[in-house]
């Protein structure tokens, strides 16, 4: 099999549309072109492997097929990020050229725009042909949980993440995909791979607007699209009409209640739980399952996924599933990945993520999951935004602390949580602030408000 997937598709679908920008559009024939010409330019500086600080555009999309001709590892960085933390990412995996087109300033690195790749003399090259384990694409992880990890994610894991999500998400060359998630996260750079792989046509917008996201849904017939669970929330406050096949939500968990609303108005919903390190979703659940209702996000049948029985940590294999970080040791049980979320498995082989290990709270012996307080206040509803801290306690060893950004009826929540939780899992103190702090990927992280709001 050739991982040479641009030249396959321009001689396969030469005449598809590869990709579609605002007003402008390339078929798969101009796309190889275009990445091609680039190539020839970008083949003087000589480059093994380059930083990537881009937007959702066009030239964004022929820089990344341009790279993978001259088989450049991509480092993509998050363009959210503080000068300094890019440094720091660049130097973790020691890259001092970043190609841009955004305008860029990193300390220490040499900034490239994109516009000025054309006065690069050209020079001939030979299309790389990647090797399955070659480094396509290198990510950071989100660092919900601290330092964030360098992610080699090779052709074949790509690949792998590409079949198990066509088998189960049915596209084809007429398919559709619109890719409106960050192209530097994986969510958004696996619909790139998706579509490429399968000649079918990729449209790219670079910011979410619930009611251009409607337009585009309508008039290009979209059949297939990935978002995180706040944009789900985002497009159902407005209307519109659709053609799609499947939205697949992931990330970060989804409450039921935006499941149902989202079922309720026709979408097409499917649940997901994927990570950075398994190159997007591993499992996801289709909103034709009753089973989505519950939180369950898919079933492992068929998977080589398993639960720790000493731990609960989720432990997986498999052709998408990265084999080492570049800053850091993966943490591996029995040959499988431990994700270290902590998960449960039901006995029809449906996977429910609990929370992550490192969140956990034991109170008085006691395993309590904050995300399962955070779901009951969630469950409430009016409450936007809330997170479930861990606090030390003398006599119980750690203990529950509920921080809130808008005021609610604290006696009518206690009542709701006293009705859906045990008392020991009840909060013990529940406190507003001003702010509840997101990462950089719009994850609402436990560690660093807690740091926040036990240090203030
Ligand atoms: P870091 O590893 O640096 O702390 P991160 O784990 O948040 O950051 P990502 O790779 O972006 O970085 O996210 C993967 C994680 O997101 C999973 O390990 C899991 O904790 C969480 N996650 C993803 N999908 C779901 C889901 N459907 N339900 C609950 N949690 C999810
Ligand atoms: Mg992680």
């Amino acid at each position: 099999m050739s991982y040479k997937w641009l030249e396959t598709a321009s001689f396969t679908y030469p005449d598809n549309i590869a990709v579609k920008y605002n007003n402008e559009s390339l078929t798969y024939q101009m796309l190889y072109m275009h990445a091609h010409s680039l190539g020839t330019h970008m083949q003087a500086l000589k480059l093994k492997r380059v930083g990537l600080y881009i937007g959702n555009s066009l030239d964004s999309v022929k820089l990344i097929h341009g790279l993978m001709m001259l088989g450049v590892e991509m480092v993509m960085l998050n363009t959210r990020l503080t000068p300094g933390e890019l440094k720091n990412q660049l130097e973790d995996v020691s890259v001092s050229t970043v190609i841009a087109t955004l305008p860029a300033d990193i300390p220490g690195v040499e900034v490239i725009q994109y516009d000025d790749l054309f006065e690069l003399e050209t020079q001939t090259f030979i299309v790389n042909q990647p090797e399955p384990d070659d480094i396509s694409s290198i990510m950071f992880t989100s660092g919900t949980t601290g330092r964030a990890k360098a992610v080699p994610q090779t052709y074949k894991n790509h690949f792998a993440s590409h079949n198990n999500c066509q088998e189960n998400f049915g596209y084809d060359s007429e398919s559709t995909w619109l890719m409106v998630n960050p192209i530097f996260h994986i969510s958004g750079l696996s619909i790139l791979f998706r579509t490429v792989i399968t000649g079918c046509t990729l449209i790219v917008e670079n910011k979410f607007d619930e009611k251009r996201v409607w337009e585009i849904l309508a008039e290009d017939k979209v059949s297939h699209t990935s978002m995180v669970p706040v944009m789900l929330k985002r497009l159902m406050s407005t209307e519109g009409e659709h053609h799609l096949k499947g939205l697949l939500l992931g990330g970060a968990s989804t409450t039921p209640l935006l499941l149902q609303e989202a079922i309720e108005k026709k979408l097409p919903v499917y649940n997901s739980f994927g990570m950075t390190e398994t190159c997007s979703q591993i499992v996801q659940i289709s909103y034709k399952d009753n089973k989505i209702l519950t939180g369950a996000v898919g079933n492992v049948s068929g998977y080589d996924i398993k639960i720790d029985e000493s731990s609960d940590e989720l432990l997986i294999k498999g052709g998408s599933v990265v084999s080492d970080y570049l800053n850091a040791d993966l943490k591996q049980k029995d040959g499988y990945f431990n994700t270290e979320d902590l998960a449960a498995i039901d006995e029809d082989g449906y996977l429910y993520i609990l929370d992550r290990r490192t969140d956990l709270i034991i109170s008085g012996g006691e395993n309590i999951y904050p995300k399962e307080i955070e779901d009951a206040v969630y469950s409430l509803s009016g409450v936007e935004r809330c997170v479930v801290i861990k606090k030390d306690d003398e006599e119980w060893g750690s203990v529950p602390v509920l921080l809130l950004e808008e005021a609610v009826d604290e006696t009518l929540l206690l009542n709701h949580l006293s009705e859906h939780l045990a008392k020991y899992k009840l909060p013990k103190e529940i406190h507003y602030v001003d702010k509840i702090i997101m990462t950089s990927t719009g994850k609402i992280s436990r560690s660093q408000n807690q740091k926040m709001f036990l240090n203030s």
